[in-house]
């Protein structure tokens, strides 16, 4: 008996994270996420995981493409622990019940279409109950406590600050009288972050599995960013018009209220309705404020909350139409990040062709997207069959990654005495080999890139 890794996903890839862990008789898996991109890309989802029994998942966030397919592989039999932190449950709980019910909608136009064709229908990945059905599952971790879950394997998992809960897990493996020490970086936050710490420095490792992200490039600096922000409300404020900021519901929204909360007065924010447009960033930013005690600037701390008194949580669809009978003066954040759907969409048909509304990009936006199309400097855009000419201002800002840059990822790695070798996960080819030749050149490590389907024996 032997200890082995199989890379399952995001292997040369950025989606569908899913490594196994086999020790001796006993297959762990880390993280079991869904492939996102393109349709048929994600119809490999429907593929079942080539895994065997699974005695145990060891989940490092609740990101999608990270915990996507937990549901199905509950529908393949799996009915084990999954371990992950406590807020990362929670993070889940919304999360998967989330895309589970854009798989049911989803499924539904998918058949009203092929109906008419006359084709036979199609299930949904997933559905509410199923997701809900896999929650039952989930095993509570707290950060830095050493615990065993499987006879021969011990885990602990380290603040990895990328989302709330995101964690690196260290694994202690044990076969045939030798223990040897698995690092899975998961994500990597940024350490210029503004709500939660740097991702904790780990100094022992056997072998380590490190994400890749941005491997090739540096974040623009924060200051710039803050500057950047700053003109553009000075400058709303002068035209009088609106400001849209497609944003990601989880991180990227709490991190845009805190800097509005920081900057209230400077900014002269108490001109502004701010509309939080999202019941899954309303959701999540509630969670974040139970979770404060997990970040260095705890979202809404007390003393802060009052200056936030014009942030509208909008629930309804009701609610989000009324919001366009607004000319001037209205901040609003509402999903999806890249506009790729969601009630963004309704506001930039009522904004976009004003030369006085502005729309900020703050996140990546990936080929195909509408978000991207605006960035590229489309000057129209089709929206349910209508023309929009493009005449609002168009910014991308950079800085709030998520993500480790390239320094962060190395100085990391700089953290271990022993310069462990290293598999490199969770980034696109360019970015891995990139990253690749800096954790040679700097340290001399020894590093592997691993294909989908590929495995490793420790
Ligand atoms: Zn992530």
């Amino acid at each position: 008996m032997a200890i082995e890794i199989k890379f399952l996903g995001a292997a040369r890839s950025v989606t569908g994270s899913c490594h196994l862990v086999r020790v001796g008789e006993h297959t762990l898996l880390l993280d079991c996420g869904q492939i996102q991109g393109s349709h048929l890309d994600e119809e490999l989802n429907r593929v079942p995981l080539p895994v065997g029994r699974v005695d145990a998942v060891v989940l490092s966030h609740a990101h999608i493409d990270h915990s996507g397919r937990l549901p199905l592989l509950r529908k393949q039999g799996f009915h084990g622990p999954i371990y992950t932190h406590r807020a990362s449950r929670d993070l889940c709980d919304i999360m998967l019940r989330d895309a589970a019910y854009l798989h049911e909608k989803d499924a539904e136009w998918q058949n009203k279409k092929r109906h008419r064709k006359g084709l036979a229908s199609v299930t949904p990945l997933y559905t509410r109950d199923d997701a809900q059905a896999v929650l039952g599952q989930f095993a509570p971790l707290e950060y830095g406590v050493r615990q065993r879950i499987l006879p021969g394997v011990e885990v602990r998992l380290r603040n990895a600050g990328h989302i709330l809960g995101a964690a690196i897990v260290e694994l202690w493996l044990e076969d045939a009288g030798r223990t040897v020490k698995l690092v899975f970086s998961g994500d990597l936050g940024y350490a210029g972050a503004l709500l939660l710490d740097p991702p904790t420095p780990i100094d022992e490792a056997d072998v380590l599995l490190m994400e890749s992200t941005y491997g090739d490039r540096d974040h623009r600096p924060f200051d710039a960013t803050l500057r950047e922000l700053e003109s553009i409300i000075r400058g709303a404020t002068d035209a009088g018009g609106n400001i849209l900021i497609p944003a990601f519901a989880v991180g990227r929204t709490q991190d845009l209220l805190y800097l509005l909360a920081e900057h209230y007065d400077a900014w002269k924010l108490e001109r502004w309705q701010i509309y939080l447009d999202s019941p899954m960033a309303i959701e999540t930013t509630e969670l974040y404020w139970r979770y404060r005690d997990l970040q260095r600037n705890g979202l809404f701390r007390e003393g802060r909350s009052p200056r936030l008194a014009n942030v509208i949580a909008s629930q309804t669809t009701e609610d989000s139409m009324r919001i366009n009978e607004t000319r001037s003066g209205a901040i609003v954040i509402a999903g999806s990040g890249m506009c790729n759907g969601g009630r963004i969409l309704q506001h930039l048909k009522h904004n976009l062709w004003r030369p006085e509304c502005h729309v900020v990009l703050v996140g990546f936006q990936a080929q195909g997207t509408l978000g991207r199309r605006l960035v590229d400097g489309a000057e129209h855009v089709r929206l349910w069959h209508e023309t929009i000419k493009v005449m609002a201002q168009i910014h991308t800002v950079g800085g709030l990654s998520a993500h480790a840059d390239r320094t962060g990822l190395l100085g990391w790695y700089g953290a271990f005495k022993k310069r462990p070798p290293v598999c490199l996960v969770h980034g696109e080819p360019t970015a891995q080999q990139a990253l690749a030749a800096g954790l040679k050149e700097k340290f001399g490590a020894e590093v592997r890139i691993p294909a989908r389907g590929e495995s490793a024996v420790l």
